[in-house]
């Protein structure tokens, strides 16, 4: 698998020994900190095409000051530490805090942003949008005591201590061929109508990944699988998934949708497939297929290409 992955390859040096041992009001103040902002969801980039926004140590540690945000260490390079601050206790209009840039939704422009920044706040808002939605500890429903940068909490009671991190739910995703070669595709009520995409999943506890592969397809399509082969991984925080992609081989057998989850779900070939559009301009029968930045895309050009 030669093709990019959005979201994932992040050069950064994630710096785990400053993580543990550095103390973020420090790490905010070095010479060089620079800091990338989370404001209510959205994260601020500015230019065209649109990159990171990064504010320098002073203009971060004023925020940081007036916000009383979440502080995150997300790694270090030449010139100093990387961090990423959340500021959305700042009071502003429908356009966000005026900062000299956008605020954007990540999902809305990932792909057009240079690689590394999109996997940089990837990595950013995985962490911030866990610690937007921790606030006491799951096991007691105590205060919770921010350590390791940011990068995880312990409870403050005594009597529970308990350790809590950053979830990752892991989903995978398959693109099921039969022994003809056609591919299966189906699609969700939910979806835009006539997108058609790889069937997908999440892993349940007691699962082998291959295992969850066999029965989301079970039960998604009512088809068997013979045999899974892993092609890649997609960070995917909205809020916080790991997208496991493979590629399945099925017995055979006709798809029956799963009438809860699929609304359709069919076998095509490769010469169908191809005549399928974008989102902008729908292909034969109305029908395109997922955005270029999802690993379902990238599963089907792919197999597109044998
Ligand atoms: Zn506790």
């Amino acid at each position: 698998m030669t093709t990019a992955i959005l979201y994932s390859g992040l050069g950064l040096d994630r710096a785990h020994c400053l993580r543990r041992d550095g103390d973020i009001a420090e790490l905010m103040r070095r010479p060089g900190a620079r800091f990338t902002l989370y404001w209510r969801g959205r994260q601020l980039v500015a230019g065209t095409p649109p990159a990171i926004r990064w504010l320098d140590r002073a203009y971060g540690l004023r925020l940081a000051e007036a916000t009383a945000g979440n502080c995150l260490l997300l790694g270090e390079d030449g010139a100093g530490p990387l961090l990423a601050l959340d500021v959305s206790g700042l009071e502003a209009g429908e356009n966000g805090p005026e900062m000299g840039g956008n605020w954007v939704w990540l999902r809305s422009v990932g792909g057009l942003l240079p690689a590394q920044d999109s996997a940089l706040l990837a990595y950013a808002r995985g962490v911030l949008v866990w610690r937007e939605k921790t606030r006491f500890c799951a096991s007691c429903g105590g205060a919770l005591l921010v350590q390791d940068s940011g990068h995880s909490t312990r409870c403050a009671s005594p009597s529970c201590g308990a350790l809590h991190f950053p979830r990752t739910d892991p989903a995978i995703i398959m693109l099921v061929t039969d022994p003809a070669g056609r591919a299966l595709l189906g699609r969700q009520p939910v979806w835009t109508p006539g997108m058609y995409s790889c069937l997908a999943g999440f892993v349940e506890p007691g699962e082998a990944l291959e295992d969850a592969v066999a029965r989301e397809v079970w039960e998604e399509a009512g088809i068997k699988i013979r045999s899974t082969t892993y092609v890649a991984s997609q960070p995917w925080p909205f809020p916080s998934s790991l997208m496991i992609g493979f590629n399945a081989m099925a017995e055979g057998g006709e798809p029956v949708a799963d009438p809860h989850e699929i609304e359709d779900v069919r076998w095509f070939t490769r010469d169908e497939v191809s005549t399928f559009g974008e989102a902008d301009r729908p292909g034969a029968e109305g029908r395109f297929l997922p955005r270029r930045d999802s690993i379902a895309r990238v599963l089907v050009e792919a197999w597109l290409k044998g």
